[in-house]
């Protein structure tokens, strides 16, 4: 028997090839399965050209490494045969391992199929020195170098399906797994060359024909650690850009989320806003059309937050309006959407299993809202106004949904505030109405629909005519004369109430200046001015525009504010009121004692008349207590040096009553209506003519 030896040199260079082979193996498994598409494929074919190169010149340095007293050579067809058994099983092992699962079953046939395809190109390679007669081999060392084939292969899939993934320290574990799995080959290809007995007196067949000579073993080196380092050398700086173009997919994606979160977040309370809630609306009636169920929508309008705001100031309204939003959501849960789409208004839809369950949901909301907040050190006391709408039944697309749930708040409102309303059909055609008289007051200026009507003030004691006040009516072509209350919120609302409010400002002196001519000069004529005219900054020009206009004193000119107005920015009110009073124009505080005034402001006011708010005047005879309110008002004036007016007389009774309390001059039905000029003067005339006689 020939007896054969390796060149020890060689022998280490086979294992640190089989290393490096199963190192690249290893990182290209990552590529692969963080790769799309064509790019998963490329990876794949070139990581299985690396590998199979890899592994097959592991197997033919060691050849080369292996010496016999006679010469050896490889014969080129049967050599390169093994080169692509080596690269088809190594193509195979990849595709194996970047699949999403590799249970037990699959692993185990892959690990044959690949034990089996390394075994072959190793037997392959050692038929390729077509040795004469033929290698004998021993059976257990051969079945040995089979099975260390199978399990060897059964490792290196798992190690390489568990390590794809980029991990933290994949890097450290990577280069473990390669050197097990490097020591397996070469075990592998040992114990096979250990099975394989020459005979004495062989000889190599492919001597002359085949592969042989000097330089082979450098020729095949360089080659393969050449394809080992490109394909090392491409996956690495392909995972790097790939790290990079994550890391930049990554700030984009939060970028992103931030945009959408401000695009569809309320900024103060964090709420999604009212964007976020008509898409959450569609989904609700998709899920409802689709699966059956319903869902309520619940327009939630708190009661008594503007005082708050107005008194304690913005800061503290915001964060009232925080805890209200976190009280609110409290009792949600995940599947529930609360919305705040505007100041003071939030939208709670809620998911049903029963219609009858959006009872106890707003009963609850509803108490909740009425419990004090805790903000800042003040108990704040407020409630919430609540409207239902319920679906299917109350609305067909999510504008009508949330303008029938508007619609029920508003009567939750109008029946007494801190309370709920389901829909009905009814309230919709006054939301309807709404929109109709809103769209008819845009064009009642042009078409001269307004008139002023005049209610007498008259003098206390003497009982004379010292003026009137001009209050607004509107001719609707359909509805008739209406009243401010009717429309004013309205025109408030859409700003129109600024030229409206210059038209009555100068029809008011246009009409004075008649009566002015006609010898009233002591008159005056009072104008209402709404709080947005106030902070309107062409209000003093506009004064001033129609005194001029018409030529008359400032002083014939009484501008009435309602208190709350007046007390409202208290500060910008006060050096509006102090250019207006320099101009000599005379100013009046209406509805005097339904606001919260503070003393203090008051003081320095340039107001030169309070107005006793008329409720007061009605329950006079019957509640003591509005007789004492009363009192201290006018004994309040006197102090402050103003002139009082009571509205609303409509009693003897009241009359006498308000004019032995010190009553400057009264104003109310019992003295005259208001009425369009004709007649206001027609009488006032009469008056004149009783006295007369
Ligand atoms: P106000 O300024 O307090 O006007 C007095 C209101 O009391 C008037 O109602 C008048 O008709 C009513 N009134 C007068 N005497 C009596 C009485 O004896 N008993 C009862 N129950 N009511 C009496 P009107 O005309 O409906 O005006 C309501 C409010 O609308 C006014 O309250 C005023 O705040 C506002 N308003 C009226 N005209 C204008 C205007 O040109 N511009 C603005 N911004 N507001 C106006
Ligand atoms: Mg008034
Ligand atoms: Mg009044």
């Amino acid at each position: 028997m020939l007896i054969g030896s390796y060149s020890p040199v060689l022998a280490f260079i086979s294992l640190c090839v089989a290393i490096l082979a199963s190192y690249t193996a290893l990182d290209l498994t990552g590529r692969i399965a963080t790769a799309r598409g064509r790019a998963a494929y490329l990876w794949m074919a070139g990581g299985a050209l690396a590998m199979g190169v890899g592994i097959w010149s592991m197997h033919f340095i060691g050849m080369l490494a292996f010496k016999l007293p006679i010469a050896l050579a490889f014969d080129g067809p049967l050599t390169l045969l093994s080169l692509l058994i080596a690269i088809l099983s190594s193509g195979f092992a990849l595709w194996l391992v970047s699949q999403p699962r590799l249970p037990a079953l699959q692993l185990a046939l892959g690990a044959l199929v690949m034990g089996a395809g390394i075994s072959a190109m190793h037997y392959c390679g050692m038929a390729a020195l077509k040795m004469q007669p033929g290698i004998d081999y021993d059976p257990t060392l051969f079945g040995a170098s089979l099975a260390i084939a199978v399990g060897a292969s059964a490792a290196a899939l798992w190690i390489a399906f568990r390590l794809r993934r980029n991990t933290p320290y994949v890097r450290l574990a990577r280069s473990g797994a390669a050197v097990i799995m490097g020591l397996a080959i070469v075990g592998m290809h040992y114990t096979g060359m250990a099975a394989a007995n020459f005979s004495q007196g062989s000889f190599c067949g492919a001597l002359g024909s085949g592969l042989s000579g000097k330089g082979l073993d450098n020729l095949v080196l360089v080659t393969s650690l050449a394809v080992l380092s490109i394909a090392l050398l491409t996956s690495l700086l392909d995972a790097r850009l790939e790290a990079r173009t994550a890391v930049l997919a990554d700030s984009l994606s939060q970028a992103n989320q931030e945009l959408v979160q401000l695009a569809l977040h309320d900024t103060l309370t964090g709420l999604p806003n009212r964007v976020l809630l008509a898409d959450r609306i569609d989904q609700a009636m998709h899920k409802a059309t689709a699966e059956g169920g319903c869902f309520a929508l619940m327009f939630i309008d708190l009661d008594g937050f503007k005082p708050v705001n107005d008194a304690f100031g913005h800061h503290m309204g915001d964060q009232l309006l925080r805890e209200v939003a976190l009280r609110l959501r409290e009792d949600l849960r995940s599947q529930d959407t609360l919305a705040r789409i505007g100041g003071d208004e939030f939208v709670l839809l809620v998911q049903l299993a029963e219609p009858d369950d959006a009872l106890q949901v707003a009963s609850r909301q509803v108490s909740l809202m009425s419990l004090p907040f805790r903000v800042a050190g003040h108990d704040l006391l407020i409630s919430a106004s609540l409207g239902i709408v319920l679906y299917p039944g109350n609305g067909q697309t999510a504008e009508e949904l949330l303008m029938n749930a508007d619609a029920a708040m508003y009567h939750a409102k109008g029946a007494g505030k801190n309370g709920h309303s389901f829909f009905d059909a009814s309230m919709n055609n006054n939301a309807l109405k709404q929109l109709q008289l809103l769209q008819d007051l845009r064009q009642a200026l042009e078409q001269q629909q307004f008139r002023l009507y005049y209610q007498p003030k008259f003098d206390a004691l003497k009982g004379t005519p010292v003026g009137a006040e001009a209050l607004l009516r509107w001719e609707h072509p359909e509805e008739g004369l209406l009243l401010p209350d009717k429309f004013i919120t309205l025109a408030e609302k859409t700003g129109l109430i600024i030229p409206i409010g210059d038209w009555v400002l100068n029809e008011a002196c246009r009409q004075m200046r008649l009566w002015y001519e006609q010898g009233y000069q002591h008159w005056r004529i009072a104008v209402n001015l709404s709080a947005l005219q106030f902070c309107h900054a062409g209000l003093v020009d506009s004064v001033a525009g129609a005194l001029e206009r018409h030529q008359l004193p400032a002083n014939s000119l009484t501008l009435e504010i309602t208190e709350t107005t007046a007390m409202n920015d208290a500060d910008a009110s006060m050096a509006v009121l102090q250019q207006l009073s320099d101009m000599g124009v005379d100013l009046s505080i209406d509805d005097f004692g339904t606001g919260y005034s503070s003393l203090m402001y008051l003081k320095r006011l340039p107001a030169n008349e309070l107005k006793i708010d008329r409720g007061f005047v009605r329950d006079l005879e019957h509640d003591s207590d509005d007789a004492a309110i009363v009192s201290a008002i006018v004994a309040l004036g006197q102090a402050l040096g103003l002139r009082i007016v009571a509205e609303g007389v409509e009693t003897d009774m009241q009359q006498n009553f308000l004019t032995r309390l010190g009553c400057d001059s009264l104003q109310g039905y019992l003295l005259g209506h208001p009425l369009p000029a004709e007649r206001f003067m027609a009488d006032i005339d009469r008056l004149k003519q009783q006295a007369a006689s």
